[in-house]
């Protein structure tokens, strides 16, 4: 089978029709475009497309996906011609990639709908909030992280935020995450948003597990190891310099600071929880997260993005936002990024479905509703999130419309989400505690 296949590939490789002096049309292989200080992303992307018969090139001449690691300028997306061309990255993403403009984000979508779904752990943003903040009497631990930060920097954990000097945003400890035999964790997973408005929403099948180097116990981690960064921060790049993740650890198989989250899915169950039902969460979690943001991002149908969204779950199984990451990692560092990164990369560009069949005058700009193009592919492992039924689909198409029918969108979509996420568990549905 496979032998036929590459018959047929060698054949007719993917190709799309350039015709750019409007009477020559000559058919050459889809290609991609990365930039040299898009390094870091450059040999997976060359692994994976190559392989699906693109090109990959740092040319600045045509190209059918322009790739790069920082955002491009308003005048790169409008000279780009959907379907044929797509660029990776919105323009306005910060309203979720950073950290305090995230916490604005959600508490602007909260008071314009009244929802009270909570999906990150409590937060205020440093100097505006500390009025409020300081009345906050319930939290023992507080984690205060820099605005604009990555990679554990600058983090500290304290029981005192009023001393806290510098800006940035200052956030509820979760004091009781769920634990992997003993060790704290949180979630790398991959969402790929194709459309804001009308929102269309992917989550990748497979999350990345990153473990901290040690154990963590409740009691002495928060009373001696407050400022312990191997029990407190899971972040890979903090982790990786403890020799301790080097070694082997009781029921883990494989060592290092990240592992597949499907392999624990019997220790999680054994603890009670079920990560069918976490997965489950993590879906409306996400949606309700880009439903927020969606007007608040320009819509561009030419432009899709990829997030790394981190997620934490508590000792009940409820999963908590920490963050959502702008141009995440595409770094091979290990077999869990070998078995996860080129899959999701195959996924997305399969999920765009470039059109190959040539310019066509209709395709030039992009369309009035802006919903034909890029659909699921079966088994690809990114599966639509949002919209997820025939009601979330009207919604997600009425978030393109005048003001007074997007709010209305806003209001009955985090009202649907929330819905859904009190049929996965009546029990436990906290109300937001916004400052
Ligand atoms: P950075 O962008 O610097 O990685 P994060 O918000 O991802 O910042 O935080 C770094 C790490 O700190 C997380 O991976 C997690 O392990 C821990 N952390 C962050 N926020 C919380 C929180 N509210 N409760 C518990 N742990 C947290």
């Amino acid at each position: 089978f496979f032998s036929v296949s590459c018959l047929v590939w060698l054949c007719h490789p993917p190709t799309w029709e350039l015709r750019s002096s409007g009477f020559m049309a000559q058919s050459v292989p889809l290609s991609c475009r990365v930039d040299t200080r898009s390094v870091a992303a450059t040999p997976l992307l060359k692994q994976v497309l190559v392989a699906k018969g693109w090109t990959v090139t740092e040319d600045s001449g045509d190209y059918n996906v322009w790739w790069r690691t920082h955002r491009f300028a308003p005048i790169h997306i409008k000279h780009c011609r959907y379907p044929r061309q797509r660029l990776n990255h919105f323009n306005g993403t910060q309203v979720l990639t950073k950290k305090d403009l995230l916490a604005d984000t959600l508490a602007s979508a909260r008071a314009q709908s009244g929802a009270s779904l909570a999906i990150t752990p409590r937060t205020y943003v440093l100097p505006r909030d500390r009025d409020a903040l300081q009345t906050c009497t319930e939290v023992d631990v507080w984690i205060y992280k820099p605005g604009d930060s990555s990679r554990g920097r600058g983090i500290l954990l304290t029981r005192d935020p009023a001393a806290l000097e510098e800006d940035g945003v200052v956030q509820e400890y979760i004091a009781n995450p769920l634990l992997l035999h003993g060790f704290k964790f949180d979630l790398r997973l991959y969402v790929v948003v194709t459309s804001f408005r009308p929102l269309r929403v992917y989550l990748y099948r497979d999350a990345i597990v990153r473990l901290c180097a040690v154990k963590y116990e409740a009691g002495t981690a928060l009373s001696e190891g407050l400022q312990d960064v191997f029990r407190h921060l899971t972040n890979a790049s903090v982790n990786k310099h403890n020799p301790q993740a080097r070694e082997e650890r009781e029921g883990i198989e494989g060592t290092g600071c990240k592992f597949v989250w499907d392999q624990f899915h019997e220790h999680v169950r054994d603890s009670g929880v079920d990560p069918d039902r976490v997965w489950a969460r993590i879906k409306l979690l996400v949606s309700y997260c880009c439903l927020c943001a969606a007007r608040s991002v320009p819509q561009d149908r030419v432009c899709f993005e990829l997030f790394g969204f981190d997620v934490m779950v508590d000792d009940s199984g409820r999963p908590w936002i920490l963050e959502v990451n702008f141009s995440p990692d595409l770094i091979i560092e290990g077999g869990p990024d070998q078995r996860v990164k080129p899959a999701l990369v195959s996924a997305i560009f399969d999920t765009l479905r470039m059109p190959t069949d040539g310019w066509a005058p209709a395709g030039q700009g992009a369309p009035a509703d802006g919903l034909e193009g890029d659909a699921p592919v079966e088994g690809s492992g990114l599966e639509l999130v949002f919209p997820f039924d025939a009601a979330t689909e009207r919604i997600s198409r009425a978030l393109a419309g005048p003001e007074g029918q997007w709010v209305d969108a806003l209001k009955e979509g985090l009202g649907a989400l929330q819905d859904a996420w009190e049929a996965v568990d009546p029990e436990r549905t906290a109300v937001s505690p916004s400052p």
